[in-house]
């Protein structure tokens, strides 16, 4: 019985300076720790025949299936604002793609599969509690309903890795629809390769954005449609209270996804100047800037496409500049529409804003819970006692008054309570991946190898809008002992 992936690669016929062909290294003893079985359905693996040794070792990299053309991808990248020309995936390899059920091509790749010529000083390995991490988050996200890579499974090596301890070693199978970042741009622009920054701008185009080839523009189109997809993405965030935590430019999707967990976190009580990531110490990717860093991307990614878009610079330049002029447009009306709908706001009406910044401020002030409140909201739509929502204010005055505006500024709407209930429940989730029980399950499995949390927590987050009373302490805020204040990047 051996393992069939239908591989149909395109990354790897680019020109040979985009990637470095390499193998995943072997590791001692591969595990298959989790198997996306849903995801391998969709991929058109066969979940049964994957779930064996054979794929094992494949997952672990020890074994390189057939039509498999593994390949690290070069690129570059601007990290806390500082141009490093030379990453590339340093402990990444890409096996290759293949067309999924619903005909979109998805990049497949080993993370934490051994070095790569782009490894510089790194082991070109994962330890195990960031590949649960990556895979729990990445995971949620996606029941979220919020445009990410995905992970098909997690393997442990039977190796350690050295990092602050020694670690459990392990891989993470890591789906993308592809892994092409602004950085990969920058990586041939700084080396003013214009002919690899077209060939990568088609490639991205074909793959991605394939009505920008009928435009009149089709650079032009394709850096509009990457702001809008980033625009989108990061409302996306900010109404989970989502924080990405190394919003560089290489861990910056041009297809729009969420990627790279490294240092992410979800926030609890709501304040936008939230950081958890230990190395971002001024607070650059903190969750309220994350719109302004994502144009800063984009930015950088304008650059690279700016000789493409015109022959005349200067034009091409006004071009460039009136594309990114619409990101805030396209954040803003994502973002207010998104809280609108959090707030059970069928319609938009004049002083809408100022409601829902008042709300925003008194959570401020009083860190109230961010997804509690909106959860709580929900159900007070529905007539619910007010006290749960109250209770996450540890001065509830300025919540009383405002609860009191929201309710008019509902009721003034024709829909019914059950309505507005059922419309907020389906934005506001329930479950998030909180800090504490991710730090709870990386516990379990590495000082215990007890995966038994690790499942639980994926069960309970397939399912975020959902009530779901027997795991109802999945959906509270960490204890003052269990918070976890910072996050770490993981390398
Ligand atoms: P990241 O912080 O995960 O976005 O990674 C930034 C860069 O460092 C990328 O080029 C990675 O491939 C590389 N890198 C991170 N961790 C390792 C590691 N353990 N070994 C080799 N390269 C790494
Ligand atoms: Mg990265």
């Amino acid at each position: 019985m051996t393992v069939h992936f239908p591989f149909d690669n395109s990354y790897a016929a680019l020109p040979a300076d985009f990637f470095t062909r390499v193998a995943p290294t072997p590791v001692t003893r591969p595990r298959l720790i989790k198997l996306n079985r849903p995801l391998a359905l969709e991929l058109g693996l066969d979940p049964d025949r994957l779930d064996s040794p054979e794929g094992a070792d494949i997952l672990a990299g020890q074994r390189i299936p057939e039509g498999a053309d593994p390949i690290a991808m070069a690129y570059a990248g601007h990290q806390f604002g500082q141009f490093v020309p030379q990453l590339g995936d340093g402990r990444a390899i890409l096996l290759g793609e293949v067309i999924d059920k619903n005909g979109v091509r998805r990049d497949i790749q080993l993370k934490g599969s051994g070095p790569t010529p782009y490894s510089r000083r790194g082991d070109g390995r994962a330890a195990l509690g960031p590949v649960l991490r990556e895979y729990i988050v990445s995971e949620a996200m996606a029941a979220l309903g919020i445009p990410t890579t995905r992970s098909l499974a997690a393997v442990i090596t039977g190796e350690t890795v050295a990092r602050e301890t020694l670690l459990p070693g392990a891989v993470l199978t890591r789906v993308a629809t592809s892994h092409i970042r602004v950085g990969t741009f920058q990586f041939f622009a700084a080396r003013r390769n214009q002919d690899a920054v077209k060939a990568l701008a088609d490639h991205v185009i074909a793959r991605h954005y394939p009505n920008a080839a009928n435009t009149k523009q089709p650079y032009l189109a394709l850096l509009q449609e990457v702001i809008r997809r980033q625009a989108e993405l990061v409302a996306r965030w900010l109404l989970v209270g989502f924080i990405h935590g190394v919003m560089n430019t290489d861990n910056c999707s041009v297809a729009g996804e969420t990627i790279d967990y490294g240092p992410c976190a979800f926030m609890d009580g709501y304040d936008p100047a939230k950081v958890f990531s230990s190395i971002d110490q001024t607070g650059r990717y903190a969750y309220g800037n994350q719109p302004r860093i994502a144009l800063w991307n984009l930015t950088r990614l304008a650059e690279c496409l700016v000789p493409l878009i015109s022959d005349d610079q200067d034009a091409a330049i006004a071009d460039a500049e009136a594309a990114l002029g619409e990101f805030s447009e396209r954040f803003g009306k994502a973002y207010d529409a998104g809280l609108r709908a959090k707030l059970g706001l069928f319609t938009a009406q004049p002083g809408d804003r100022e409601m829902i910044g008042d709300l925003l401020g008194a959570m401020t002030e009083q860190q109230a819970d961010f997804t509690l409140t909106f959860r709580g909201l929900s159900d007070l739509a529905g007539n619910a006692e007010t006290d749960s929502v109250r209770g996450l204010f540890a001065d509830p005055t300025a919540f009383d008054l405002w609860l009191a505006r929201w309710q008019q500024r509902i009721a003034a709407e024709p829909q019914d309570a059950a309505t507005r209930k059922a419309a907020m429940q389906a934005v506001n989730p329930a479950f998030i991946p909180r800090n504490h029980r991710i730090q709870a399950v990386i516990e379990a499995a590495v000082e215990r190898d007890d995966f038994a949390p690790f499942e639980e927590l994926l069960a309970v987050l397939a399912h975020p809008f959902q009530d779901q009373p027997d795991f109802a302490r999945y959906a509270l805020p960490p204890q003052p002992h269990e918070q976890v204040l910072q996050t770490f990047c993981g390398t």
